[in-house]
């Protein structure tokens, strides 16, 4: 079945982030002057406004800080999956970050939960990072 919800629209600010999601590749823009981590990934450093950005690879780990469950299709495409959550992630690496969780029943979910990224390749030239239960709890695992 074709791929009904919304897609990215790569720019050139953050094409290589969606190009290395493709290889399954979670990388981070980093600042070569103060190395401030920052996301969504700008062309310039958010602390120092340096435009000497560097691509590193993330640890792909991250801890719940927020949650929703969406129980309204504000979003074609999503009727059928109602309720579904949409949590923010703070990165091991301090940056944060919109996703979903998948795999993990919504009345666990909480602030503080370890997770970690899990690729979907939802057509053939996107690949979206969501999130699931960190098998290993990492030393920030506030639960
Ligand atoms: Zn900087």
């Amino acid at each position: 079945m074709a791929y009904d919800k919304p897609l990215p629209v790569p720019t050139r600010e953050d094409r290589p982030f969606w190009e290395a999601a493709r290889e399954h590749r979670f990388v981070l823009p980093r600042c070569r002057e103060c190395g401030h981590v920052w996301f969504p990934p700008y062309e310039s450093c958010q602390r120092c406004l340096s435009f000497e950005r560097e691509w590193f690879e993330a640890s792909e780990r991250g801890v719940v800080w927020g949650y929703t469950l969406m129980q309204q299709p504000y979003v074609p495409g999503y009727r059928d999956e109602l309720p579904y959550n949409v949590v923010l992630v703070e990165l091991e690496e301090g940056p944060m970050v919109y996703s979903n969780l998948v795999g993990v029943p919504d009345d666990e979910i909480r602030p503080g939960l370890a997770v970690e990224a899990v690729f979907e390749d939802v057509t053939e030239e996107f690949t979206l990072i969501r999130f699931r239960r960190a098998e290993e709890p990492s030393g920030r695992d506030r639960t």
